[in-house]
């Protein structure tokens, strides 16, 4: 593989925040830290296409609060064509990160004083994209028959199963503008 080809993918270790310098301050002590990430991949099936904002870090008593909003797009599938898409999302942050790690918690800072913010972003990211993102709103879909996606031309198994009595109501149909189904 040569460069050129390599995409700009950055590995999900950069989501690893060392925090041992906070975790070595007083309760109190916050530290706010900008991130700008290229596309990210959060596992298999979900991938950032960049990571935008800013963080802030506060040590408390019980740990390290995480506050912020980021900018994302995340990866998801058309719920008509399931085409890949990205959809624009605010993550909006705030969560606790226990120290030292608890089996109560979520969210742990592990003993090496390492933060891994993925797991945090991998919930934010699938609660923040709707079930029904689409491609674009006037998505026609895949056929029910022989699964073309409809947005590249018509099939001719569609045309073949018109009922002759619902070609009437078709005609009909075709003369008022597409509605809008939810
Ligand atoms: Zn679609
Ligand atoms: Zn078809």
């Amino acid at each position: 593989m040569t460069h050129s080809q390599h995409q700009s993918f950055v590995n999900n270790r950069v989501l690893k925040l060392n925090v041992g310098f906070l975790l070595a301050e007083g309760v109190g002590y916050q530290r706010d830290i900008a991130l700008d990430l290229p596309r990210v991949r959060l596992a298999d099936d979900l991938t950032l296409d960049f990571l935008k904002g800013t963080l802030r870090l506060s040590r408390n008593s019980r740990g390290i609060l995480v506050q912020g909003d980021l900018e994302s797009h995340v990866s998801s599938e058309c719920a008509r064509c399931l085409q890949e898409i990205f959809v624009p999302v605010t993550l909006d942050v705030e969560e606790l990160f226990t120290y030292p790690p608890s089996s109560d918690s979520a969210y742990s800072v592990d003993d090496t004083g390492i933060l891994d913010l993925a797991p945090l972003l991998r919930e934010e990211a699938f609660l923040a994209v709707p079930m029904t993102a689409l491609c674009r709103p006037d998505c026609a879909g895949l056929c029910p028959e022989c699964g073309k996606n409809l947005n590249e031309g018509t099939c001719d198994c569609e045309r073949d199963t018109i009922d002759p009595r619902l070609a009437v109501l078709r005609l009909q149909l075709d003369d008022e503008e597409p509605v809008e189904q939810d």
